[in-house]
Parts: C-alpha cells; structure tokens; sequence
C-alpha cells in the first residue's frame, strides 16, 4: 500500500485494530479494484454492472438487448455480450483475490441506454437486422416519465430474467475460471436490486441459482456464492423480515433509500436542499450525511426484522453515506457488518469505523 506508507499508514494500522465495521470498495473496474486495494478495502461491496454496459466497444448490443421485441432478439444480444461480461467478472476477481465482491444485477435507467442519433439507431437496426422505423417505434414504446421510479432495478430481471440469466452465467463461469487458474475461489455476492416485495427476490434468486447450477454441472466444479438484495425502497425496509427469508445478505441502498424516503429526486435535490439546510429543515444534506431519524430509522427497523427471521444475516450499506463519518457512526450503532464507499473514501471509512467503535 505505497499511498499509504509513513505516519499515515500507522495510523491507518491504529484504527484497523481498533474497528469492527468491516471497509469494503463501490468499484466495478479493474483499475477502481486496485486503487481500493492500495488503500485497504477488504471486498467490493457494491459492483454497479449497469457501468459495464455503456462501453462503447458494447453499447450496441446494449440497445440491440433493451429494444428487441421478443426474447429471441434479447438472446441474440445477450450472446455478444457474454464474453464481454466473463472478462469484466474475471478481472475484478482477480485484482481482488479471494474477497467477497458484491456484484449488483442490471439497474439502469432505460432511457440512458437508448440511441438518440439517427447513426445510432442506424448502427442498432444493421446488428438486429431491423428498420430503423421500427426501432424508433419501440423505443418510442419505452419512454418513461420518470425513469427512477420506472422500469428499473429488478423489475427489469421479472419481465425480462434472460438478462440476469446472462449475467450470472457470466458470474459462476468467471469465478470458475479464476479458481481453475488461481486455485483461489472468489465468493461471488450476487445482489438484486430494487426489490420492494419477497416474491421479487424468490424469483430473482431463481433465476440465479438455476444458472449457477446449470454451470456448475457443464464444468465439473462450482463455488460458493450468495444471493441477497439491495434493501432501499422504504416498503422492503418494512417487509424486511419476510424478504430475509428469500435473500442471505442486505446491502442498504441510502441513495434510493433517501431518495424514495424523503420524496426527493437525487437527481434534483441540489435546487432547494441549501436552503433546507440553512432554514434547518435538515440539519445537512441527506444525500450525504443520513437523515438518522428518517432514513436511519429504516435501516434500524430493518436490520432488525432481517435479524428476526435470519439471525446473523450479512448487513452492509452502499449508498454513498458509506464514506461520510457521521453515517458510519450510525452503520457501527445498527451493527451493521460493513460498509462500502468510493476506492478514495476507503481510508476515512477505516478511521471513522475506528472512531466510531472508541466512542461506542
Ligand atoms: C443506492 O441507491 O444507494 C445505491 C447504492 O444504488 P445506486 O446509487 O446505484 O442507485
Ligand atoms: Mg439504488
């Protein structure tokens, strides 16, 4: 850990001896991984793979996926982009050698994945084997009014599970070849986003575990992995209990978890929230420091009713709050077992863990 050498680095030794929350990275590339390594993440704990997509040497095949009209136009896409997701899961693994990465399923926005150009479509309709018109149509058929409460997260995996299908082929067969490789096998945590109701985790797990086996039967080997959810919907934190049944960990989602809580657009909250702040409506803004008493109530009720039906249930949080120290403090009171911020935020995430645990 070069970047961390002299007086800093012992003090950084300081403070892993004394915290219990475990520091973990939100990372989804090789070069992230790395960093986050060089300043002492334990894991990824939270791999946002919807990144993955809008690479240009893919995003045709991207939006070939998202406007095809049926599940066999979804496959043809899917088959190009499954070598190119094995070779995303299989250098993070390997950078991250045997600690847990907690890879996220598909969450985007739709819109942001569909051609705007008129080369765009173009490029999309000669891969498909389409006219363009009747791409415009069906993207036209896409359009959302409000894409963060729209088609997104899991409710993408429910009306269309070849996607997550994909994705967790390309999970078992990257962590099967890196452990044939290294000898060293990644325990993948595959995350569902999004999810408001048991049943969408059930069958998401589903969809899951019937890949994870179907691989492991044409290999001959396999490797132990857990499926669990994002918790950041206030119903979910509600209904945690029952959700703890179908999913082995949570991850907090404090972004959506704020967003949907509070009813404030993270896109839009910058326009009012500094005079919410000055006239003290919130004492600061709660995109980055937790509303404790709002959001952080959910998140201890829920923590709580996970515990209640899967005593021991893995407890992190993801959301950017992760690396702010004043959440943390709060992460440590829950009891939660980690928490994941951006590769930068790794080194305050291990201090104020560190304060947090003295003070308590
Ligand atoms: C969140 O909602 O807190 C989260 C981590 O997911 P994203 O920011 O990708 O929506
Ligand atoms: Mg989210």
């Amino acid at each position: 850990q070069p970047e961390l050498a002299g007086d800093f680095g012992t003090l950084m030794e300081w403070a892993d001896a004394v915290r219990r929350l475990r520091v973990r990275a939100n990372a989804e590339t090789p070069l992230d991984c790395r960093t986050a390594r060089d300043f002492g993440a334990e894991g990824v704990g939270l791999c946002r793979t919807e990144h993955m997509f809008f690479d240009a040497a893919r995003i045709t095949a991207v939006r070939q996926m998202i406007l095809a009209a049926d599940e066999a136009g979804r496959r043809v896409a899917l088959d190009k982009l499954l070598p190119e997701q094995r070779k995303d899961f299989i250098e993070i693994f390997e950078v991250m050698a045997g600690l847990p990465v907690t890879i996220r399923l598909l969450d985007p926005p739709l819109h942001e994945f569909l051609p705007h150009e008129e080369a765009e479509f173009a490029e999309v309709a000669a891969a498909a084997g389409v006219d363009v018109e009747t791409l415009k149509r069906r993207a036209a058929e896409l359009h959302e009014f409000n894409p963060m409460l729209g088609h997104r997260g899991c409710r993408l995996g429910v009306t269309y599970p070849e996607i997550y299908e994909m994705q967790a082929r390309a999970i078992f067969e990257a962590a099967l070849d890196v452990a044939a490789r290294s000898g060293q096998a990644p325990i993948p945590e595959v995350m569902i986003p999004l999810v408001a109701t048991k049943r969408e985790l059930e069958l998401m797990k589903a969809v899951v575990d019937r890949t994870a086996q179907a691989v492991f039967a044409e290999r001959g080997a396999k490797v132990d992995y857990l499926v669990g959810t994002m918790i950041e919907l206030p119903r979910a934190a509600l209904r945690a209990a029952e959700i703890a049944e179908a999913g082995e960990f949570f991850s907090f989602g404090t972004n959506d978890l704020t967003q949907t809580t509070l009813g404030v657009s993270r896109d839009d909250a910058a326009r009012f929230l500094t005079t919410y702040v000055e006239k003290g409506i919130y004492a600061k803004d709660p995109f980055v420091s937790l509303d404790v008493e709002g959001v952080g109530e959910l998140v201890q009720l829920a923590a709580e009713r996970g515990r209640s039906t899967r005593p021991g249930i893995k407890l992190g949080i993801c959301g950017e709050h992760g690396g702010d120290p004043a959440s943390i403090a709060f992460c440590e009171t829950v009891g939660l077992d980690y928490v994941s911020a951006s590769p930068y935020r790794v080194p305050i995430a291990r201090l104020a863990a560190a304060q947090a645990a003295l003070r308590k």
